[in-house]
């Protein structure tokens, strides 16, 4: 195989200079800003203005249809969720030691999307500091440092969550209390997905205790995006749940990118039929507004609190549960779980149709409004071809259709539209990717 594993942050990362001509393009400014951390998507990054529903458009004009960016999942600007944020902060905006009527209102919703177990909720603004919570959390409930995660997993970027995220790691490799496990892939466990990827969970359990570090969780992203979106079969972390807890273990389930709706459940593990130890969550939580929070047992969260007590300024304010109060509404006054039920399979029967007629797309895999497109050489999907997702991403931008690509070598299409996707948005897509895949 001759493609290389990428990180994440190479995947459609402009790589070029600052351009020479005039200093003040925002290019040069942001190049002299940000230095050698500024990440831009596109060979031509975008100066983007506005956004409405499932599009941008952009400064020169040009409206996008946006398959991009799962944040503002219950569309760009949605006004509900824009005159929620707007009324509070107009109000009142403190942080969670006070007491205030919306901050409880808004836990109580969320709650009631989540098993009966999770209930105690920390909140704060990323998916980072959630999932740092939880290996703290796990931690301290196992007295083990020893973690699981799949080889191109993404979980954050705080010192801790960084070290269970290999898909971010430039050059070398996860320190030795990471033990990394191959996703669930019929290429890596053959026709038993669950059966292998427990075994798989299991060796590592073995391996961590082997040297040293016990074993203290199993962190995933239920569909397992970074690694390249894998959904099927619905129901295979089950196995590897029951493993994890009788080996001791914590089970998290890292719902910041299948959560709030998505898959067309409310809670990517739903389709697992798992109750998780821990649930962190994020990303689409405030549509934009940075929210994010880590649900879990009362037992556990006491445990943690005997050592470290918890408090985020900024997590759980009153404009932040407003915000959240406001994109619950939207998921259920629009319907758009069954929307991306609905939508999501509307489209991927298109994808597949797609892929039938040509043998450069190897698989489309799909749960509601997640959907990856894995591309290959020669139709041979043992020889994945990340140059021809770059060339798509690319020629789908002059196309007005945004979207990125995962998997280890980036050779997964990655679609997550807005969830309030309509028919004729997806019909735009479809016929965009069937004329770049005829040029390309
Ligand atoms: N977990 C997963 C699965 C993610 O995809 C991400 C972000 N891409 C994170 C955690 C970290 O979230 P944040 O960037 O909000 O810290």
């Amino acid at each position: 195989m001759s493609a290389e594993p990428r990180d994440i942050l190479d995947m459609n990362a402009f790589d070029g200079n600052a351009d020479g001509e005039d200093d003040d393009t925002l290019l040069n400014r942001r190049m002299r800003n940000v230095g050698a951390a500024s990440v831009l998507f596109y060979k031509q990054p975008i100066e983007m203005v506005r956004g409405r529903g499932c599009w941008l458009e952009a400064a020169d004009g040009t409206r996008y249809l946006d398959f991009y960016n799962n944040v503002p999942s219950v569309g760009h600007c949605h006004p509900g969720v824009v005159a929620a944020i707007r009324h509070q902060l107009g109000e009142l905006n403190v942080n969670s030691r006070y007491l205030n009527a919306t901050t409880e209102m808004y836990l109580e919703r969320l709650k009631a999307t989540l098993p009966t177990r999770l209930s105690n909720i920390l909140l704060a603004c990323s998916g980072s500091e959630a999932n740092d919570l939880a290996i703290r959390v796990a931690k301290i409930e196992t007295g083990c440092t020893g973690f699981i995660v799949t080889k191109t997993a993404y979980h954050g970027n705080t010192s801790a969550v960084l070290e269970l995220s290999p898909a971010a790691f430039k050059r070398g490799k996860p320190p030795p209390h990471v033990e990394v496990i191959p996703p669930p892939t019929a290429a890596a466990y053959g026709a038993n997905i669950a059966g292998g990827f427990t075994d798989a969970v299991c060796r590592a359990i073995h391996a961590l205790r082997g040297r040293g570090y016990g074993f203290a969780g199993l962190i995933c992203d239920p569909i397992f995006s970074s690694d390249g979106i894998f959904p099927h079969p619905a129901g295979f972390l089950g196995t590897a749940a029951t493993a994890v807890r009788s080996a001791g273990g914590v089970f998290i389930a890292d719902e910041v990118q299948p959560g709030f709706g998505r898959t067309g459940h409310m809670w990517g593990f739903e389709r697992h039929g798992i109750t998780p130890d821990i649930v962190t969550m994020g990303k689409p939580m405030g549509n934009g507004y940075p929210m994010s929070g880590m649900a879990t047992s009362p037992e556990l969260l006491a445990k943690l609190c005997e050592d470290f007590g918890y408090f985020s300024t900024f997590g759980g304010t009153a404009a932040s549960a407003a915000a959240g109060l406001a994109v619950l509404d939207a998921i259920r006054d629009e319907g758009l779980q069954e929307n991306a039920t609905n939508i999501g399979a509307y489209l991927a029967a298109r994808l597949q149709a797609i892929a039938e007629a040509d043998e450069r797309v190897s698989e489309v895999r799909s749960a509601g409004l997640f959907i990856g497109i894995d591309l290959c050489r020669d139709g041979s999907p043992s020889e994945p071809d990340p140059g021809l997702a770059d060339q798509l991403v690319n020629s789908l931008c002059e196309r007005r259709v945004l979207i990125g690509s995962a998997g280890p070598y980036g050779h997964t299409l990655k679609i997550r539209p807005p969830l309030c996707l309509t028919r004729e948005d997806a019909d735009f897509f479809a016929d965009a990717l069937t004329e770049t895949l005829r040029t390309a």
